[in-house]
C-alpha cells in the first residue's frame, strides 16, 4: 500500500467536507435541544416523523418512504403522541412494526420524547428500541455520533478496502470468527461490522477532527461521522449528495481512497 488508511480517510472526509459541516451543524442543534429538553412542538413532530420513517424503512429500501409519510399524515392528521397512538391501528404497517411503535409511544407518553432518545443513547435495557440499525441511524441523524449505523454500502466498503482483513489480522479481533459475517444471525453480523468500523476509527482517526458548532469532534470518539462520508461515497442517492463512487461498479480511478484500498492495489 502506498499510503495508509489514516491518509485515505482524511482525503475522503475532505472530499465531503461541505456536506459533513452542514450535517454536523444540524445534528449538533438537535442534540443540544434533546439533551436540554428544549424541543418545540414542531421539533417533536419532526422527531415522530423520523421515528416513523426509520420503522417504515426496516427490511426494505428507503425509496417511497417520503410518499408513505405523506399518506400517513393524511391518516393521523396531527403528529402528536396522543393522536399518533389513537391511529396506530390504521397506519398500514405490519403488526411487528406497530408493536415496536406502540412500545416506544408508551414510553414517550410516560416520560418524554427527549428522555426516550437520551436513554436510547445511553443503551439502557429498559428502553424500547426500533432495532440495531434504525436506533443507530436515528441517533446519528440527531447528533449522537458515538453511534455508527452499518448498511450494505458500509459493509461493501469494509470488504473492498481490506479494513475487515486488517481488523482480523491485526489481532484486534483475532478472537472473532470471520464466519459471523456470513452467518444468518443479523444482529451478530451487524455488531461485528460495527466493532470493525469503531476499532478502525479508534486506530486511524485519533487525529482526525470534524468541525461542529461546539468545537472540533474527534472521529475516534465519534465514529458516526464517518458514516456521513461513506454513504455519500458509496450511495446512489444523488439528491442527497451521493456520488456512487464505491457503488455497485466501483469507479476506483475517481476515488480518493484508492491508494490505500485493497481492491485497487
Ligand atoms: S478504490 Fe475502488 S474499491 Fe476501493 S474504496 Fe475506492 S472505489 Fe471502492
Amino acid at each position: 500500500m502506498k499510503i495508509e488508511y489514516r491518509e485515505g480517510i482524511k482525503r475522503l472526509l475532505y472530499e465531503y467536507s461541505d456536506l459533513l459541516k452542514e450535517e454536523i451543524k444540524d445534528g449538533s442543534i438537535w442534540r443540544e435541544k434533546i439533551e436540554c429538553e428544549r424541543l418545540s412542538k414542531e421539533d417533536k413532530e419532526c422527531l415522530l416523523k423520523d421515528l416513523c420513517s426509520q420503522i417504515l424503512v426496516q427490511g426494505r429500501s428507503s425509496r417511497g418512504v417520503t410518499t408513505q409519510i405523506i399518506d400517513l399524515e393524511k391518516t393521523i392528521q396531527k403528529w402528536d403522541i396522543e393522536n399518533f397512538e389513537g391511529n396506530l391501528s390504521n397506519i398500514g404497517m405490519s403488526e411487528k412494526k406497530k408493536e415496536k411503535l406502540r412500545a416506544i409511544i408508551n414510553y414517550m407518553k410516560e416520560n418524554s420524547i427527549s428522555s426516550w432518545i437520551k436513554e436510547l443513547h445511553k443503551g439502557g435495557n429498559s428502553v424500547p428500541r426500533m432495532g440495531p440499525k434504525s436506533d443507530d441511524d436515528f441517533l446519528k441523524d440527531h447528533g449522537f455520533y458515538e453511534h455508527v449505523p452499518i448498511d450494505r454500502h458500509t459493509q461493501r466498503f469494509l470488504f473492498r478496502t481490506g479494513i475487515i482483513h486488517w481488523y482480523l489480522k491485526k489481532g484486534v479481533g483475532s478472537k472473532e470468527d470471520i464466519l459471523a459475517l456470513f452467518g444468518i444471525n443479523y444482529e451478530e453480523k451487524y455488531k461485528l461490522f460495527q466493532r470493525i468500523l469503531v476499532e478502525f476509527c479508534k486506530v486511524f482517526c485519533d487525529d482526525v477532527y470534524a468541525p461542529s458548532p461546539k468545537g472540533e469532534l474527534r472521529l475516534s470518539e465519534n465514529p458516526g461521522i464517518i458514516d456521513i462520508a461513506i454513504w455519500r461515497h458509496c450511495g446512489e442517492d444523488i439528491k442527497h449528495g451521493c456520488k456512487n463512487i464505491c457503488g455497485n461498479i466501483p469507479k476506483c480511478d475517481k476515488c480518493g481512497f484508492s491508494e490505500t484500498c485493497l481492491w485497487k492495489t
